[in-house]
């Protein structure tokens, strides 16, 4: 892929974190400009958003204003001076946000999945000059992102960023879109000068885990934020639960704490930032991993209770433990090493298992 440069500054003159905000939906004039005024009073946001087009699951739902809403929008940049940014689908909307001189265009997670859809339009922007931002496709495939970052690029536009909003799930998860963060970092691996932005909004799909989520990011090196924001969120047309107030967002906004390393090359994304990076994902997914196990522990410890059957079969632990060292020597991992791994969790398993198969039984003193 050509060099791709930072557009940081193109998206905020202010200092780091580029903070994008808006409502999900522009649903009436009203909504819309009290919304962008509120949050331009903060002064901690740099970029309007809102959509204008919106992909819905099914047909009926509200699928956003069109076209009219990008007067309101163009009327909200002109009272804020704020830049304003919406997301395009295919040929018609790109023209229609150009002609009413939107500064970003992003593509939605549904439109970042086509290559077809991208190369439209890609093709329609050849000679643009214009800020383009690509959400992650829906399913958690890092080629595909780097492919709609590429025919952008093709196209000529140069002023190019991503959005990471997760990746759909099957199944229970506690993320509306789970972030499974090693794709985007793999991506700034690759590119360490492309300016990411989070959405922690579509990640988390409600209110109460945005603030951990955009921490995240920003500890793992995002250039900013992109959360929807909406006057009253409980009546919003659209992805209602994951949106604050304005004033919400700037508690949320001045909860964040900003690390600055104090390494000699602080902030230049050396090799030992990104190493670490990749650390501290693996170590939280372990502790995941970790919790999990230890639940479903505790549900054999349920089942043993019920049928009688005592805490520790010594052949099933063999197994457990020989199959675990053979697949560990297969990965480089030293024979000691797993046993002693191994042999701690199976402790703290049969701990756990005890206290359940016990905890009716009455102890006298
Ligand atoms: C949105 O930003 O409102 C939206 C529809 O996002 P996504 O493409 O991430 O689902
Ligand atoms: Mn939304």
């Amino acid at each position: 892929m050509k060099n791709i440069k930072s557009i940081n500054s193109e998206l905020s003159t202010r200092k780091a974190p580029i903070i994008i905000s808006g409502p999900c939906s522009a649903e009436s004039e009203e909504q819309l400009i009290s919304t962008c005024k509120l949050l331009a009073d903060t002064k901690k946001v740099d970029v309007l958003r809102a959509g204008i087009w919106k992909p819905r699951t099914k047909p009926g739902s509200f699928e956003g204003v069109g076209a009219e809403g990008l007067k309101w929008l163009a009327e909200a940049k002109k009272e804020t001076g704020l830049k304003t940014a919406v997301e395009v689908a295919n040929v018609k909307h790109v023209y229609s946000a150009l002609k009413h001189n939107v500064d970003i265009l992003w593509l939605g997670a549904r439109t970042t999945v086509n290559p077809f859809s991208v190369q439209e339009i890609a093709d329609a922007l050849e000679g643009v000059d214009i800020t383009v931002l690509l959400k992650n496709p829906i399913n958690p495939d890092l080629a595909l992102w780097e492919g709609g970052v590429e025919r952008i690029l093709k196209a000529g536009v140069d002023k190019v960023g991503v959005i990471h909003r997760g990746f759909s799930k099957y199944g229970e998860s506690n993320y509306r879109n789970p972030p499974l963060w090693r794709i985007p970092i793999e991506l700034k691996h690759r590119y360490p000068e492309l300016t990411m932005i989070c959405d922690p909004s579509h990640i988390c799909g409600k209110r109460d885990t945005l603030l951990e989520i955009s921490q995240e990011a920003l500890d793992l090196n995002f250039d900013g934020l992109m959360l929807e924001s909406h006057i009253n969120p409980d009546v919003a047309l659209s992805d209602a639960s994951q949106q604050v107030t304005p004033a919400d967002l700037v508690k949320l906004i001045d909860k964040l704490i900003i690390r600055k390393s104090k390494l000699p090359n602080a902030g230049k994304n050396t090799a030992l930032d990104r190493l670490r990076e990749t650390i501290n994902v693996l170590d939280s997914e372990l502790i995941d991993l970790l919790s999990k196990r230890m639940e479903t522990s505790d549900k054999i410890g349920e089942y043993k209770k019920e049928n009688n059957i005592k805490i520790l079969q010594t052949s099933r632990w063999d197994e457990i433990l020989n199959t675990s060292i053979k697949q560990g020597k297969a990965k480089g991992l030293d024979e000691k090493f797993i046993i002693k791994v191994l042999t701690n969790i199976h402790i703290e398993s049969i701990t756990r298992q005890n206290d359940i198969m016990n905890s009716d039984i009455e102890v006298h003193q």
